[in-house]
């Protein structure tokens, strides 16, 4: 029995979780648990899946290790050759591994940080949905969940390599959907704001959340009801589609604390 009822298609469907070791992967991850999935953990060493599948085991899921760099064809294949022995399938795979870092002005970049961006975050996202894809058509269909950024259409400071690859992850996501649709796979994108998944300092949190519509940083658990939704059949006529889970953050012109009427004009509570 699942120890989270809200999606009870989803108990038993195998779901790969790439980058699966920490931050928003984890989350998501264990969250597929919570709801009886089988759960593939990847990341780029057993150092870091090997936790994340224990406290998965220990909180009564199911989960298996899956290192691979998302980047290598080779690892990735054996990877997916490992789950189909182990689970004979994949009925969903959210792509969720990226890098960010270093962060170079465009001056200080050179090639080699160039490619090991768009090798990790855009090329990651194809090696693995490739495979992944051809089993799921097969098999009569599946999901896929690809991880933009807010990045993709408002740009960071000092972030070219890693706005263009989420930029790609977005358009790839439509010609994916496009091509996979005929096969009952359904292609779709979330597209994270500021979700804080190091445990930042209480004044850092303070300041990003003041430039959030919704006045606060995003948290990790945040992520994962938008990736169980999509994968579920609930969301089973949407596909080419992304869901921002921002805060409101893409909606805004200015932040809020240089807007014209900044939130803190705003009527009080008490005189409504
Ligand atoms: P994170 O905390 O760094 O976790 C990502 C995990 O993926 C790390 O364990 C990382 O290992 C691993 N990884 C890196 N390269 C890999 C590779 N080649 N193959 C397999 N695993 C690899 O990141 P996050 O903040 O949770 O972000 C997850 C996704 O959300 C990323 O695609 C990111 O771009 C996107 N996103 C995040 C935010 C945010 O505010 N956090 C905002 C917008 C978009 P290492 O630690 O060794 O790198």
């Amino acid at each position: 029995m699942p120890q989270d009822p809200t999606y009870p298609s989803l108990t038993g469907q195998v779901v790969l979780v790439t980058g699966a070791g920490a931050g928003i992967g984890r989350a998501i991850a264990r969250r597929f648990a919570a709801v009886g999935a089988k759960v593939a953990v990847n990341d780029l060493d057993t150092e870091r899946v090997e936790p994340v599948v224990s406290e998965i085991i220990a909180s009564g899921g199911e989960a298996t290790p899956a290192v691979a760099d998302v980047s290598d064809s080779t690892q990735v294949n054996s990877m997916i050759d490992a789950i189909i022995e182990a689970h004979g399938t994949v009925d969903v795979l959210v792509n969720n591994a990226g890098i960010v870092s270093p962060m170079l002005h465009f001056f200080e970049a050179d090639e080699a940080w160039w490619r090991r961006i768009i090798d990790v975050n855009l090329t990651g996202h194809f090696l693995v949905s490739h495979p992944v894809a051809r089993i799921m058509a097969r098999n009569g269909g599946g999901c896929i969940i690809n991880m933009s950024s807010g990045g993709a259409t408002k740009a960071h400071r000092a972030f070219t390599a890693y706005d263009a690859t989420k930029g790609g992850i977005e358009a790839l996501t439509r010609a994916m959907a496009l091509d996979l649709g005929p096969y009952n796979i359904r292609v779709n994108a979330l597209m994270p704001g500021s979700i804080d998944t190091t445990g930042m300092p209480l004044d850092d949190r303070k300041l990003r959340g003041e430039n959030v519509p919704l006045g606060r940083i995003g948290e990790v658990s945040d992520m994962t009801g938008a990736a169980l939704f999509l994968a579920s059949e609930d969301a089973g006529y949407i596909t080419g589609d992304l869901i921002k889970i921002d805060g409101g953050m893409t909606a805004q012109q200015r932040s809020a604390t240089v807007d014209i009427m900044p939130p803190s004009d705003f009527p009080k509570l008490e005189d409504l």
